[in-house]
This record gives structure tokens, sequence and C-alpha cells, in this order.
């Protein structure tokens, strides 16, 4: 009899969302962190909830993206309701503001492309976007109010997912680091971890950006999950006057306004391993595009620095699903989603372990992309008696 019948590893947004989720249908569920949970990439996001495509290697994630911000209000009043915590969930919408002289170019196709992909956004005038955010920089030249959009302050999401799914009945192990799977016959039963075997019918990955670290060189859980550090580096502010009320994003930046009175200005894309210092040239960045945005902010307090690790992967977009290994189930390489996709993903590994099944079509995630052939995998086996 297993000890649990799912362990989840890793603590951060998605681990504690599926925690959370799956412990509403009285399964035992243990979140197994090497660290106390919920301390890196989840700690340190901005919190927007946008399904706005960065790029367009983003466009496949669209649907799932709007499905998760549909999913959010519900999802984040079931946490507030078990934790009697705020997550700091807000819908108020976010403008995207239009540089130099193809500005209003630029705003066109930004409305074009969103609306070709049920996004709802419309083009308001330079005048209009000022007119409500007063602080807007006199050197955008064009905005586009995208008023789906929402937001919450990822801290203290994460206090009150930990709440909620301990409230629930999770069981937390933090300063587990997982080095292994446990395998037999093909079948997952379980993990090796610093402080001994756990065993559990079911194991989801959630490990973030460290997710293809587990295992032995050789043998890693990187075949299912080919995960990369990116580092975000992040700033807050506190504005002396100006304060607004939106998301502000432009295409190099954003800032994004905080319950009392910090604005959140954010982020470099680096690729710079496990390295998570703050540099002098990422808070230039930072502050270069949060001026452009909004030049009243050089008279701001910086108040905080710092920096995460985004999980990314090879085509940017999550993995999500079952593994060859029959027991494995990946919820891993969020990127730069895991906050909004959180919803979504707790929702689809729900559906996978209860039903077999998603009621979301969520065949371009899966982890068998990276690899056709089934092979073995990052597990100890366990010798028959
Ligand atoms: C600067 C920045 C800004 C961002 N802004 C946004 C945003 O505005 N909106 C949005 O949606 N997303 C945003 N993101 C992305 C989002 O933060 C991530 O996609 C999300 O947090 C990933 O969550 P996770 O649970 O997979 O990973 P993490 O939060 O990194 O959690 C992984 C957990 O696994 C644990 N772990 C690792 N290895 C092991 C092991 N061997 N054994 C046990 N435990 C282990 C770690 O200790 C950690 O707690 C941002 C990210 C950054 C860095």
């Amino acid at each position: 009899m297993p000890a649990f019948d799912i362990a989840i590893i890793g603590g951060g947004v998605i681990g504690t969302s599926i925690a959370f989720e799956l412990a509403a249908d009285k399964l035992r569920v243990a979140v197994l962190d090497r660290q106390p949970p919920g301390q890196e990439a989840s700690w340190a996001a901005a919190g927007m909830l946008s399904p706005a495509p960065d790029s367009l290697r983003d466009i496949p994630l669209v649907p799932l993206a709007c499905e998760s911000l549909k999913l959010y209000p519900e999802f984040a009043a079931a946490i507030e309701e078990a934790s009697g915590r705020s997550m700091g969930y807000e819908r108020e919408g976010t403008l995207e503001l239009f540089f130099g002289p193809r500005g209003e170019d630029d705003r066109q196709r930004r409305v074009s492309e969103c609306q070709e992909l049920g996004i709802t956004a419309e083009a308001v005038s330079i005048e209009t976007a000022r007119g409500w955010e007063g602080a807007i920089g006199q050197s955008a030249q064009a905005a586009v109010w995208l008023p789906e959009e929402a937001r919450v302050e990822p801290r203290l999401l994460m206090d009150a997912v930990i709440v909620a799914a301990h409230h629930r009945g999770v069981a937390f192990r933090k300063n587990c680091q997982v080095t292994e799977l446990l395998t037999d016959h093909g079948r997952c039963h379980g993990v090796v971890a610093t402080d001994g075997t756990i065993s559990a019918g079911q194991v989801i990955l959630a490990a973030g950006c460290f997710s293809s670290q587990i295992g032995d060189n050789q043998d890693s859980l990187r075949q299912y999950a080919p995960t990369r550090p990116v580092r975000g580096q992040m700033m807050a502010l506190r504005p002396d006057s100006h304060r607004f009320q939106r998301v502000l994003r432009s295409k190099r930046g954003y800032l994004v306004p905080r319950r009392h009175g910090q604005i959140v200005a954010g982020s470099t894309s680096e690729e710079a391993g496990f390295d998570k210092r703050v540099t002098a040239q990422g808070i230039r960045q930072i502050l270069d595009n949060a001026f452009e945005l909004v030049p009243s902010l050089g008279s701001a307090e910086i108040v905080e620095t710092w920096s995460g690790l985004r999980p990314g992967t090879p085509d940017d977009l999550p993995i999500l699903g079952p593994a060859h290994v029959e027991g494995l189930l990946i919820a891993t390489g969020h990127y730069r989603n895991g906050i909004l996709l959180a919803a979504a993903t707790a929702k689809l590994m729900r559906e996978w372990v209860t039903r077999g099944r998603t009621s979301f079509q969520a065949d371009p995630f899966s982890p068998l992309r990276f690899h056709q052939e089934p092979r073995r995998s990052a597990t100890r086996s366990i010798a028959k008696n």
C-alpha cells in the first residue's frame, strides 16, 4: 500500500496548485521540496495574467492561456476561501504602449494579432490612455487596451496556496531533495529523496527549471523535461507621485502595480545558467524601460531587487501530461507563464490522475514530443526479492 496516492516533486506554484486540486478528491498527496516551498520562480514573478503572445512561438499556447485566465476567478476564490488569505487577484486590464515613428502601425498589427487569436484587444488613442493613467510618458505614440487581463501578487499567491493545500490535508516535506524515481517493471511507484524513499501510486514532476537535473547523467528526467533556467531580474519601486491602476507594458518591459503602493518593474531574459545574481546591466535595462513607460519614476524609491529562474523549454511551451513510464506525469516548463497557467495545469493534472484523460486538447504540450521511442527513465528499479 503506497504511503501516498500522489507524490509531487516541487513546491512552486505548479506543484502546490496541483496538490490543492487533487486533495479535493480526497487523495493522499505529498509535496516534496528541496527547500521551503514557494521560494523559486513562483516567488520572483510579476504576476501578470496575460494570454497575449510575446512572440510567434507563443501562439500554440494561447488557447491554454485563455482557458487558464477564464478559470482564474474560481481558482483564486477556492484558494482564498480554503486559506483565508488574499492572493491580490485584480482584474484591472493592461495598457500596451507603442513607441517610435511606427508606433501606430505596430499597434494596429498587435490589435489584429490578438483579435485573430480570440483575445479582446482595442486600439485606444494615446490621449485616452493618458486620461486613464496620467503617468504615461510623452514619448508613447499609441496604445492597446486588453481589458480582460488580470494580475495576482505571486508571494501572496504562494502563501495562500500552501496554506490552502495544507488545510485540505496535503503533506509538505521541505528540505527533501528528490534524486531519482523508483520504478519496477516500467512502473513508477515513488521517489528516492535525500531523507529516504517515498512510495506513491503516482508521481508528478513539477520542479520548474530544475526538473531536467533529476536522475543521474545518463538517465535523467531531461528526456521528458528538458528544462533550462532563463534568468529574469526584477525591481520594486515606491513612486512618490503618479500612482497607476493598470499594468503598463511595452515590447521591452512592464510595470505592475501592487496593492500597497509599490510598483514591480521587469524584466530581463538571460541565459545565465543557475546564477541568480542581480546585475548592474540588468537593473539599467529595467530602469530604462520603466522610465520610457513612466518618466516620473525617476524619483521613486528602490525598495527591492531580485531575480528568478524561469523554466524554459526548447520550444518555449510547457510540458504537461503522462510520460512513457506508467505512474509518472510531468507538469513543468511553464517559462514566462506559470502563474497564469497554474489554474489550467492543476485542472488538467487532476483530470489525468482521476480520469486518465483531459477535457482540453493538450497534445501540443506532451512530454513525449521530445523523443519518439520509449526509453528507460531516470529511475532506480527495485530489486525483486
Ligand atoms: C522575473 C520573472 C517574472 C515572471 N513573471 C510572470 C508573470 O508575470 N506571469 C506569469 O504567469 N509567470 C511569470 N513568470 C513565470 C513563472 O514565475 C514560472 O513559470 C512559474 O513560477 C514556474 O513555477 P514552477 O512551480 O514550475 O517552478 P518554481 O517556482 O521554480 O518551483 C520549483 C520548485 O521545485 C523545487 N525543486 C527543484 N528541484 C527539486 C528536487 N530535486 N527535489 C525537490 N524539489 C525540487 C524547488 O525548490 C522549487 O520550490 C515569471 C518568472 C520570472 C523569473
